[in-house]
Formats: structure tokens, sequence, C-alpha cells
């Protein structure tokens, strides 16, 4: 095959231990899934069916990076979330299956222009331009589920400067991996390279240029990333 120019070198995350590394496909995220963080979002914490949104696949970024203040916000806001990356392919998956398609997990963080986000929400518009900007998906390194067994509880956590921002635990998920798995499959055939940011606990904030931010969940290990001057 002949391009027009060199394509992309594909996005992709780290795996612990490995050299090679995890090729994303697609990034979806689920909107609202834990209830106190619904709640401090002005919404219902009902279990109402997840919603998702997406993002660029070349939005991942590693740990240890420094994320540059994005454009076209004041409002620039980190969640601490449990990413699950798909390893196998699947299209409406029985949850009882779900796992089968999880490769590993990791640390992510969904970085949200939040003022963006929400005039887009209160006018019916899409969420895009809040959160699907350039570097907008910080990663740390994939634990594979042969090592980590299923997931399904464990503490969640963000510090800002060291300070504690988020606390919570993947057990308090309102839909957990296997049911968010099973949902998304009904909708999209999932594909090896996919990760799906499974939402964020209560505590979201906003973050300015020279801020260290650092989280971690129990099992996976932690992530660091700096806050920049915008470009
Ligand atoms: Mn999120």
């Amino acid at each position: 095959m002949n391009y027009l120019f060199a394509p992309p070198v594909p996005a992709s995350v780290a795996i612990a231990g490995e050299s090679v590394r995890f090729p994303v496909r697609r990034i979806f995220c689920v909107g609202r899934n834990y209830a106190a963080h619904a709640i401090e979002m002005g919404s219902d914490p009902e279990r109402d069916p997840p919603f998702f949104f997406t993002k660029p696949a070349d939005a991942v970024v590693d740990s240890g990076s420094t994320v540059p203040y994005p454009p076209q916000t004041n409002d620039f806001h980190y969640e601490i979330e449990l990413v699950v990356s798909i390893g196998r392919a699947g299209f409406d998956i029985a949850e009882d299956k779900a796992v089968d398609l999880v490769y590993g997990y990791g640390v992510g963080i969904d970085l949200t222009r939040r003022d963006l986000q929400q005039a887009a929400r209160e006018q019916g518009r899409p969420w895009d331009w809040g959160k699907a900007f350039d570097l907008s998906a910080p990663c740390a390194p994939l634990h594979p589920i042969g090592k980590t067994g299923e997931l399904t509880g464990g503490g969640i956590w963000l510090d800002v400067n060291g300070h504690r921002r988020q606390q919570a635990d993947i057990a308090d998920l309102i839909w957990n991996v296997r049911e968010v798995i099973a949902i998304l499959s009904k909708s999209m055939r999932l594909q090896p390279g996919d990760l799906v940011y499974t939402g964020t606990p209560a505590g979201v904030g906003a973050v300015v240029a020279g801020d260290r931010i650092t989280g971690g969940i129990d099992g996976l290990g932690t992530i660091e990333i700096e806050i920049g001057e915008a470009r």
C-alpha cells in the first residue's frame, strides 16, 4: 500500500515489565460511574444506563509526561480513572464472558476542559471539545490480567501537589467492568487495542501550570504528570 505521506505511528501505552507496548485503537470513556461524582456534577446518582464519549487514540500520554495547559479553557480538571484495555474482539458479550476480552488494567487520568464540557452540556451539544483534545488521556503502564487477576475492588486516589483530592474504591463503580464491557459491546464491536476509561470518583477539581498530579490504584501502581505552561 502506498500512502500520500507516512501514516502516523500508532498511539500506544506502556506495559509494566515489558519492552513491547500496547497499540491503542480507540478510547471509550464512561460519562459518570460513581454516585458521589454524579452528585457533585449536579446529576442524578441513580443507576441510569451508562453513557459513553470518546477521545482520539493519540490523546494517550505516558506517565511521567508534562502536559501543557490546554487552549480554550480556564477550568482544566483532573479525573482519576481505572482504565481497562481490550485484548480480544467481541460483539454483544454477556457479562459472564466480558472478562475474557480484557488484556489488562491501568491507571488513567481523563483530563477535561470543564468549562467547555459544561457549556456543551447546557446547550445539548457534543462533549468533544471538553474531553477529546490533545494529550487528554494520560495512562500509566498496563498490568496484564494474567498477573493481577480480575480487579473488582481496591483503592483509587489522586493527589495534587501532595494533597489528596480524590479517594474511593473500584468496588464503588455504579457499573462494574463486566457490565461496562457488556453494555459497550452491544453498540460497538470491541477490538484489540481499545481502552475504556471507566469513570472518576468524587473530588474533581482544577489545576494550573506547575501543578504535579499523582494518582494510583491498588495493585496497578501509580501515574504522575506535571502541568506545563500553555503552548
Ligand atoms: Mn471521566
